[in-house]
């Protein structure tokens, strides 16, 4: 198989080389022409967890030979996680919630970052790529510390993160920023989710254009959802959590069932449009969004305009008006056609908003459902969700569960519905305490034992004792020192 940008088919890359190029070199996003070939469900189901992403992850990412692959998946995750299934899918009222936080920073980018070092390394390996890889990754919180967990101490590797500052938890920032390792690097960028995303990109764009590394024995690498790399190990769960649901009996192989997920860049939710694609029996793909709605507008009307006020939310991760990822579902979804997701990603850039066709609307529309939710009405079903269920949501879980709630309620003849949760509810531990007690603790902290105390709901190990952590970073630039921040880092001699 072979990945080409989703502006230009000429632009092409074998997976592996996709996987250490991170984005195209004409700044579109490598993606696939047909959908990968993969075994029949009934044999997937059979799997172990481990297996299911080896078998997948050889599908998508094909060059890496299976047996290489089991090597690596192993290495990524076993131990790691909280349950050895990794992803639960657990029953709550009449819907389900598939867990993807249960990984060592508590969050679902945990699946595919625990994963990316190991398709990195690997890649360059085969691929005879001598060169340090030099990870750059924006984060609106939780990319962040999973993809510095991800990479720490990786031989080969080293990573910087930028985030927002004022832009994320407190506990999302001491997870940052107590982070160890010898290759990693964070800094706060003084904006928002959007300034540090676009920053990274322009960053790419300038060292490639100006050749500013070559020869130096570094190369850059994305361990965003732009990456393919990121995107792969995502669609597993997908799978997983389906025939989990056919192994309790709660539906039969071939039956529909519908995701609804809390949505920022697409990534996630793609990965679930990418599943369906390989032939997994997905009905829709519910989006959720947060007071930033634009995808909620866009999915509904075929146009996308980020020219809005940016909300600073409840659920940061979702705080995103450029939604990167939809580019390869407008790829997909418009039968492959380069030119016009050029078109539209021109547009976007010089005028701050697109229209698509309505042909691709239209089709949009009936593989999608999209609905927001204000903070005020996530809380609310945070306390209502816990009081009534006995289950504790995260802040971002919350949007998709009201979602989840209008869509059963706008369209009665949904599937079963599973709704993906993406965070510990201690990552926004003062939130989720002030949804359900009306009161507001200011200190993250203590808001987060506090909550426990409250709950009895177990905090996960790796946000035990966070405030008496050593801080070991504590950079903060203007956006415009992003590039020059990351030269320097990069040439530097590590170890
Ligand atoms: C990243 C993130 C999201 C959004 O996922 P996308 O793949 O960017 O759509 C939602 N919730 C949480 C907690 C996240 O960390």
């Amino acid at each position: 198989m072979i990945y080409n940008s989703t502006r230009n088919k000429n632009f092409t890359a074998t997976p592996s080389m996709a996987v250490l190029n991170g984005i195209a070199d004409d700044g579109g996003l490598y993606i696939f022409n047909d959908y990968p070939a993969v075994v029949a469900l009934e044999k997937l189901m059979s799997l172990d967890t481990l297996e299911l992403y080896t078998e997948i992850l050889s599908s998508l990412i094909s060059d890496i030979p299976k047996d290489k692959m089991a090597e690596l998946v192993k290495l990524a995750y076993t131990g790691k996680f909280e349950t050895s299934d990794l992803t639960p899918t657990v029953k709550v009222g009449d819907d389900y919630i598939l867990e993807l936080f249960r990984g060592p920073t508590s969050a679902f980018k945990d699946v595919a970052l625990s994963m990316l070092p190991h398709l990195v390394t690997a890649s360059a390996k085969m691929n005879g790529v001598t060169d340090d890889i030099h990870i750059l990754t924006a984060t609106s919180g939780d990319t962040g510390k999973a993809a510095m967990a991800g990479f720490a101490n990786v031989d080969g590797t080293r990573i910087t993160v930028f985030f927002p500052k004022d832009g994320v938890s407190t506990v999302q920032q001491a997870q940052m920023l107590t982070q160890e390792g010898y290759n990693v690097n964070v800094c706060s960028v003084k904006g928002n989710f959007d300034d540090a995303q676009t920053g990274v990109k322009e960053i790419f764009a300038s060292v490639k254009e100006n050749a500013l590394l070559e020869g130096k024995g570094i190369r850059l690498s994305s361990a965003n959802s732009i990456n393919i790399g990121r995107l792969a190990p995502q669609v597993v769960y997908y799978y997983k959590s389906y025939f989990d649901l056919v192994r309790a009996g709660d539906i039969k192989l071939g039956d529909k069932v519908d995701f609804i997920v809390p949505t920022g860049n697409f990534g996630n939710i793609l990965a679930g449009y990418i599943a369906k694609g390989m032939g997994l029996p997905v009905g829709t793909l519910v989006c959720a969004s947060n007071e930033n709605d634009v995808l909620t507008e866009f999915l509904l009307t075929g146009r996308y305009n980020k020219k809005r006020t940016f909300f600073k939310t409840a659920s940061p991760s979702m705080d995103i008006l450029v939604s990167s990822n939809l580019e390869r579902l407008l790829y997909l979804i418009s039968g492959c056609d380069a030119d016009k997701v050029t078109i539209y990603m021109d547009d976007l850039k010089y005028k701050g908003e697109y229209t698509v066709d309505s042909s691709i609307s239209e089709k949009i529309k009936s593989e999608f459902y999209a609905c927001s939710c204000s903070d005020s009405t996530a809380f609310k079903t945070i306390k209502s969700v816990y009081e009534e269920k006995g289950y504790l949501l995260d802040t971002h879980t919350a949007v998709a569960m009201h979602v989840c709630e209008e869509y059963k309620k706008n369209v009665p003849s949904h599937n079963v519905c599973v709704v993906l949760s993406t965070a510990s509810p201690y990552k926004f531990a003062a939130d989720v305490l002030f949804a359900i007690t009306g009161n507001r603790e200011e200190n993250g902290f203590k808001a987060l034992n506090d909550l426990e105390a409250l709950t009895a709901v177990p905090v996960p190990s790796n946000l035990k004792g966070l405030d008496t952590k050593e801080t070991l970073h504590n950079s903060s630039i203007e956006k415009e020192d992003m590039l020059q921040y990351v030269l320097d880092y990069s040439l530097k001699t590590l170890k």
